[in-house]
């Protein structure tokens, strides 16, 4: 591959012919699967357009002028991405982003394409830059396209997908031999409180920029219920935590061979929980600080910002461009709110036992009882192992939701789960509910709300597309692909 002065990839004339080809028929694609209301058209127009022209995607992700970033990790990535979006927009960038959850090869191929004229070449933008939402399991993939990024953002490595992913070493050993293929100067900006994300790769000389908490009074004095902790990434040694903040995120050290956290660069000194409504973080940085609103609720999400941080700082963004991150607003699904019959609902997606936990720890924080509608769904043949709601942490948060209504196909499952952690008083009245159809669940769980109160859906996610597009049948939301605007596009 060669690049003309103007930064563009030079190609042969059949190369680009090719090119011009696959784009166009994937964006043909993406017209006809919008045009039939078949979804938001995010992965088949990727499929096509690599299909045509294998090279198409790295081809495009090199003509982006000011390089790409990708974050990675197990929870926390598109919020991430949304919240750096947001910092390089106001910077005077234009972040090329795929769509929040589109995170495979597909979807960053179609979000390239989105970014193409008819010629088949990135639209020529000086203020280009990628930004790329990358699931951990196409990483090493995704990696081979996008050659040279300008640095790997790390968030976390959770359980997850047990049946899919396997177990966190895993991802972690797939993370570490993709990283080793980068070339040395991609900065590795990774979570200093994860012992699984600290020491990936340690060996090699890439600049490392690290992000963590230093708020002591925020960690829980025993061990997190819902943790399974990590060895030691040097010599397989027991851990130990002076503080754990949630699951195996917090202060750590080895007893055996010595390795301990990392000192961060980027650290959230002081973090105030509000609840709901967000949290108060002071980020302090090598020679500065500065205070920032974060609009979402829970520890995760200031984790989350402190790796936009991170990422922003090593990108060379105006430190005022930071305040930017108090402007995102939710995601689909990450407590997505929707006004319904004079209630508030937020919709909030919770796929693994961290994420479950964490969301329910967000909203209830503040140990005021609150109405919710709980989901759980298997997905045949992808995902069929729920077993993992047995490692939420329901137990410490007994009492706090008032009859709560569970559904989706493994709504039973979860009854049961709550059972077990005392969530069934003596109360019949207050008891659980259990409606597996989930349109049915939630026009139950709103109608016992009282007027004026909030509501909150917690669940997996084929559970929250269908109370979504009944929400949106009945007119009280858009379309996601039209929403998912909380990061801005820059499509002609
Ligand atoms: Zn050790």
């Amino acid at each position: 591959m060669t690049v003309s002065s103007a930064g563009r990839v030079r190609l042969s004339a059949p190369a680009l012919a090719r090119r011009a080809f696959a784009v166009s028929m994937a964006k043909a694609a993406r017209g006809g699967i919008r045009q039939l209301g078949r979804g938001n058209g995010s992965a088949i127009p990727g499929l096509v357009a690599l299909t045509i022209d294998p090279t198409a995607l790295a081809g495009l992700v090199a003509e982006i002028r000011r390089g790409a970033v990708m974050v990675t990790g197990s929870n926390g990535k598109g919020t991430t991405c949304r919240m750096l979006a947001q910092v390089m927009a106001a910077a005077g960038l234009h972040p090329v982003l795929n769509q929040e959850g589109s995170n495979q090869r597909s979807g960053i191929a179609a979000t390239m394409i989105a970014h193409s004229g008819p010629t088949g070449r990135l639209r020529r933008d000086a203020q280009a830059i990628g930004l790329f939402e990358v699931d951990e399991g196409s990483f090493p993939e995704i990696v081979r396209h996008v050659r040279r990024p300008r640095a790997v953002v790390c968030t976390n490595i959770f359980r997850d997908q047990l049946d899919r992913y396997f177990e966190p070493a895993y991802i972690k050993g797939l993370l570490e031999r993709s990283v080793r293929t980068l070339p040395a100067d991609t900065a590795l900006i990774l979570n200093a409180d994860d012992p699984r994300v600290a020491f990936l790769a340690s060996d090699l000389s890439n600049p490392r920029i690290y992000f963590g908490v230093e708020d002591t009074e925020l960690g829980r004095s025993a061990a997190d219920p819902t943790s399974d902790f990590p060895r030691c990434p040097r010599c397989d040694g027991e851990l130990t935590y002076t503080c754990v903040y949630y699951a195996h995120l917090g202060h750590w050290a080895c007893a055996n061979c010595g390795l301990s956290r990392p000192e961060p660069d980027v650290s959230g000194s002081k973090i105030d929980l509000l609840g709901p409504r967000g949290s108060r973080l002071q980020v302090v940085m090598q020679a500065s600080e500065t205070v920032l609103g974060i609009p979402l609720p829970g520890l995760y999400n200031a984790y989350n910002a402190l790796a936009a941080v991170a990422a922003a700082r090593h990108c060379q963004l105006p430190d005022r461009s930071l305040q930017a991150i108090e402007q995102i607003t939710a995601g689909s699904f990450r407590m997505e709110r929707v006004h319904v019959a004079g209630h508030d609902v937020y919709l909030a997606l919770a796929k693994n036992a961290n994420g479950y936990t964490e969301v329910l720890r967000a909203v209830l924080g503040d140990r005021k009882p609150k109405r919710m509608l709980l989901g759980l769904n298997d997905f045949p043949g992808k995902q069929p192992d729920t077993s993992w709601i047995w490692d939420v942490d329901f137990d410490s948060l007994t009492g706090l939701v008032p009859a709560p209504v569970v559904c989706g196909n493994r709504a039973a499952d979860l009854a049961v789960r709550l059972k077990y952690a005392g969530w069934l008083g003596a109360d019949p009245d207050a008891n659980v509910v259990v409606e597996p159809d989930p349109v049915r669940a939630f026009r139950a769980a709103l109608a016992q709300t009282p007027a004026g109160q909030p509501m909150w859906v917690v669940s997996t996610q084929v559970v929250l597309w269908q109370v979504r597009r009944w929400l949106r049948q009945q007119g009280y939301v858009g379309a996601v692909w039209r929403e998912q605007s909380g990061a801005p596009q820059w499509q002609a």
